[in-house]
């Protein structure tokens, strides 16, 4: 056992797989939970999309917290993981009709409308199923946040949601169509934030919004303000549970909450990153011109994150002590952009020596691909390995 994972069994798994440490991901749920519940109205939702693995679901069912789904198939992910239809909300900007269906066969909590046709989908095929759709509408605030371009929402230029201008327009128009109900706001703003000024931002726009409504006496039941809490990807041992609690605090501070307004939150990476590694072998040392390559097993069709984003997972050697070196660490993918890091240092490779690509648990095995038709890696949990 180097660090806290269980070597001896990794040692008769076939490489890569993901590892999760179910003990963090418990802990990291009851803080979560504790420290949300410290404010009347606070309502978690975890966004499947991080990692929809279901053995990583059932846990996170069982713990209580509702689902956020960007897709049918999340939608049916959650109902069989345990989550209650009345726990989930649905957001995407092209939902198809299958997936409105899905939607209201379960009757989930809201819809999170991001356009006019979308709306009048929506009241069309409730319409069919006899049913009135509850709608929230993802209002684009326009907030930036400090974070990755390609991971940023709530900016004028990217397409999600619907323009503040725009918004009293479609409130009073979705007022008119008999089987959708009006019920909330939706917003969204980006991921792996870490400055809690840009959660501020966004509730300063919200409170500037719903004065508006309120001056047109349009009463809303309930506010979501999406995810986007980032982590500690550089030191996934010092705080592994996120800082829940200045999050869940800023929003308490700065949100103008009315009375009997629940707030609603869509927590992905913050609930699973630091719980899953990715686990692969070394299969090569070469020594190139002027640097060495660990060339591992695990590729971008297991962990795409450092390829799409440019992201960093901190690398550890966890077979061996010796003094360290510096690598190139990539995988066998037939593409240039399939590095995992540049010149990190690790302790000593050698063929056969197991690597942990660490803070993996989010956008990691979600993200999986058959490029080059390689298998998807499995996961494992602590649970599977007690043997
Ligand atoms: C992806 C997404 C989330 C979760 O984002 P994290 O950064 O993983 O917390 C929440 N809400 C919506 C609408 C999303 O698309």
């Amino acid at each position: 056992m180097k660090g806290t994972f269980p070597i001896t069994q990794f040692r008769q798994i076939e490489t890569p797989f993901y590892y999760y440490d179910t003990a963090l991901l418990r802990q990291t749920l009851r803080s979560i939970i504790e420290e949300s519940s410290r404010y009347r109205g606070f309502c978690v939702h975890y966004a499947i999309k991080a990692n929809a693995n279901p053995k990583i679901l059932n846990i996170i069912s069982q713990s209580g917290l509702g689902a956020d789904c960007v897709s049918g198939g999340e939608i049916k992910a959650a109902i069989a993981a345990g989550i209650p239809g009345g726990k989930i909300v649905f957001a995407g900007v092209g939902k198809s009709d299958w997936e409105i269906n899905t939607g209201l066969k379960h009757n989930i909590f809201s819809f999170n409308v991001e356009s006019i046709p979308e709306l009048e989908v929506i009241n069309e095929l409730a319409a069919r199923q006899d049913k009135v759709a509850r709608i929230a509408l993802r209002i684009n605030p326009n907030v930036g946040a400090h974070t990755h371009a390609n991971i940023t929402t709530g900016l004028a230029e990217n397409k999600f949601g619907i323009t503040m201008r725009d918004m009293e327009g479609v409130i009073d128009y979705a007022r008119t169509l008999k089987n959708v109900q009006f019920v909330g706001l939706h917003f969204h703003i980006g991921s792996q934030i870490l400055d809690m000024g840009d959660f501020e931002a966004l509730c300063n726009r919200i409170n500037d919004l719903q004065q508006q409504l309120d001056n047109h006496h349009i009463h809303v039941e309930n506010i979501n303000v999406g995810g986007g809490l980032g982590i500690d990807y550089h030191h996934p041992n010092r705080l592994p549970v996120p800082d829940f609690k200045s999050y869940f605090k800023t929003y308490a501070k700065f949100l103008k909450l009315r009375p009997h307004q629940t707030l609603h939150f869509e927590l992905g990476r913050a609930v699973v990153a630091q719980c899953g590694s990715l686990i692969t072998k070394v299969l090569y040392v070469k020594q190139g011109d002027f640097k060495q390559f660990a060339i591992v097993d695990a590729g971008m069709t297991d962990l795409i994150r450092p390829a799409l984003y440019q992201a960093y997972h901190k690398i550890e050697n966890i077979t061996c002590d010796d003094p360290q070196e510096t690598y190139d660490v990539v995988g066998p993918i037939c593409e240039s952009s399939d590095v995992f890091a540049k010149a990190v240092d690790l302790n000593r490779c050698e063929r056969g020596h197991l690597l942990a690509l660490r803070s993996a648990g989010a956008y990691g095995e979600a993200m999986a691909s058959q490029y080059n038709c390689r298998q998807l890696p499995k996961g494992y949990t602590t649970e599977d390995l007690l043997w």
